[in-house]
């Protein structure tokens, strides 16, 4: 890696694989929360995330790059971390929601610092295509993080400090 172009095609192969390992865990953590809301919000941003791979393929064909992944050890812990909290707590409870809830937006949060990194460095570049795509995604991850804090705040929260 030599310059901000290297850089870039980095962490943009960095959150292909991000996001693809991310498409794999949000349906067991749809299957996990006991909350039909909470359930709702995984299943809806599930479904985003396919649409946020079909933005990093098409970055890649505008740089003229295959589409390749790099392993991020990041989004694998974080990943990790919410497995083992799953099996810790084995039952379906508000308080394994709120749980779940905290893992989610840990996610949501490293794919805004990559997408807000990512986006700044299009702009700087001139790509102009892929910094919208880029800006597409980063605000259905905000979207997606704010979701789960006003689920956390409305609902969640409290029926978990009851149970
Ligand atoms: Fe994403
Ligand atoms: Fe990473
Ligand atoms: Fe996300
Ligand atoms: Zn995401």
């Amino acid at each position: 890696m030599r310059n901000m172009n290297d850089l870039f095609l980095h962490f943009l192969r960095d959150m292909y694989y991000a996001e693809r390992q991310i498409s794999k865990a949000l349906p067991k953590m749809a299957r996990a929360a006991e909350s039909a809301e909470l359930r709702q919000v995984f299943t809806d941003h599930r479904e985003e995330t396919q649409h946020q791979i079909e933005r990093l393929q098409q970055i890649f064909e505008i740089l003229g790059k295959r589409a390749q992944g790099v392993t991020c050890e990041a989004i694998n812990g974080l990943i990790e971390e919410c497995d083992e909290l799953m099996e810790a707590m084995k039952e379906p409870s508000p308080v394994r929601d709120a749980g779940l809830i905290a893992c989610g937006q840990a996610v949501e949060h490293y794919e805004m610092a990559r997408y807000g990194t990512l986006l700044a460095w299009a702009k700087l570049a001139g790509q102009t295509e892929a910094a919208t795509l880029l800006e597409q995604t980063l605000s259905e991850e905000k979207t997606a993080d704010g979701l789960l804090s006003k689920l956390a705040n409305t609902k969640v929260n409290t029926t978990a400090k009851a149970a």
